[in-house]
């Protein structure tokens, strides 16, 4: 089959519809702003590629106009679905590009008029993409990996565009919309086959990322106090175990709060969600770097510190008893204090795995709880320790 226009628009047809139909379809399921608005592009730019078909029947103003006017709508969707994508305002002034359309109707009807609709064509999609391509680019974070190919994939369709505009002010090149005559129509129709693939494989792989790495943190977080949870510990903890060497000793702290339920069954069970939060955040903010945190359940916390020493450990225990005893004091008026007790176990040879460090960290924690509770009991099992007591 020849690659003549109206195959070409035929192509673009079924492309740019199969791809509104799959966005449409992802936004139902997810309802992200940015899909529907690319679904909608899409869905333009079918209309517009069957509009364009008419005007082998000679209807020109439907034909070209209003189908190339089509076209630049589909590029503001798309610029539209980058801004709900980014978060970033687009100015009003946009909307200018309506009025510029509308003003091409008064062009008279002489030989210029191909060029010039393909210049003011030309020139606004590849404002509207170049400016969604700019959009995209990266804001301190990282992009996804699918951001950054749409990036390009924008930018290089939006270079395209340019480059089209540059031919229809030389002098002499051959553009003739009504009939698709011309290299720079024919090479065109070649590029909107290929851009509506990758640009709507490049949208489709933009929020699916995004949709994976959302998942991947709820399902790491406690959802009340967004520190990880056993499983997201599960996962982590094999690398700073795997470090640890009489040179690099490590430690896990089990934290658990003394007469919780007190703060439960008289303040309610929203005060003592927040008093976990409150736990949470100072765990965080005294947190060293490498460390990890993550709530076990219920109000028992954990911290798996590496290179480390038996001093650091009582230094990080005090100051996160003293801070908590203080602020569930000032908030909490108890017949026992609310406070913290800790049980912690330092070692220097990886442990058989991490079921087993939290037994040795709870039967401290237990020691702690039947000393009298608000202490600290550290374990110590570095060899050191046991050459010093021989
Ligand atoms: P102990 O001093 O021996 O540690 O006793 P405790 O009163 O702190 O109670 P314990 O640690 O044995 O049990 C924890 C309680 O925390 C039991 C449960 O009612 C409560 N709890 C568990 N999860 C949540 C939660 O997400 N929010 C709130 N508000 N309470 C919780
Ligand atoms: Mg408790």
């Amino acid at each position: 089959m020849a690659l003549d226009p109206p195959t070409m628009l035929t192509l673009s047809i079924a492309l740019a519809a199969a791809a509104a139909l799959y966005l449409a379809i992802e936004w139902r399921s997810i309802r992200e702003p940015s899909l529907a608005f690319w679904s909608a592009g899409f869905a333009t730019i079918a209309v517009g590629s069957t509009l364009a078909l008419l005007r082998s029947s000679g209807l020109l103003l439907v034909g070209i106009w209003f189908a190339n006017g089509l076209l630049v709508i589909a590029h503001g969707c798309f610029l539209l679905g980058v801004a709900r994508f980014t978060n970033a305002r687009l100015s009003r002034a946009w909307l200018l590009i309506i009025v510029i359309w509308l003003a091409l109707l008064l062009l008279p009807d002489e030989p210029s008029w191909s060029k010039i609709m393909l210049l003011a064509n030309s020139l606004l999609v590849a404002l509207l993409t170049l400016r969604a391509s700019f959009l995209l680019r990266p804001h301190g974070r990282s992009l996804s990996v699918g951001a950054v190919q749409l990036r390009y994939v924008l930018l290089i369709h939006g270079v395209f565009y340019l480059i089209k505009a540059l031919t229809a002010v030389i002098p002499g090149t051959l553009i003739d919309l009504a009939a698709f005559r011309g290299e720079i129509i024919q090479i065109s129709l070649v590029e909107g086959v290929m851009a509506i693939m990758l640009i709507a494989l490049s949208m489709t792989g933009t929020e699916r990322y995004r949709r994976e790495k959302r998942i991947e943190r709820l399902a790491a977080r406690d959802p009340l106090t967004t520190l990880y949870n056993r499983r997201a510990l599960d996962v982590r903890a094999p690398r700073l175990l795997e470090d640890v060497s009489p040179a690099r000793p490590a430690a896990l702290l089990l934290i658990d709060i003394d007469n919780f339920k007190l703060v439960n069954d008289l303040y309610g069970h929203t005060a003592g969600d927040r008093l976990l939060v409150t736990l949470s955040e100072m765990i965080r903010s005294l947190l060293p770097d490498g460390a990890l945190a993550a709530r076990l359940g219920g109000d028992e916390f954990v911290i798996l510190l590496s290179n480390t020493s038996s001093e650091h450990i009582a230094a990080l225990g005090s100051a996160l008893r003293e801070q908590f005893h203080h602020s569930a004091a000032q908030t909490f008026a108890t017949p026992q204090a609310v406070t913290l007790s800790i049980g912690a176990s330092l070692f220097d040879q990886p442990p058989a795995s991490l079921a087993a460090l939290i037994e040795q960290g709870d039967a401290a924690l237990y020691a702690s709880k039947r000393g009298g509770r608000n202490s600290i009991r550290l374990v110590d099992r570095t060899l050191a320790s046991s050459e010093a007591q021989q």
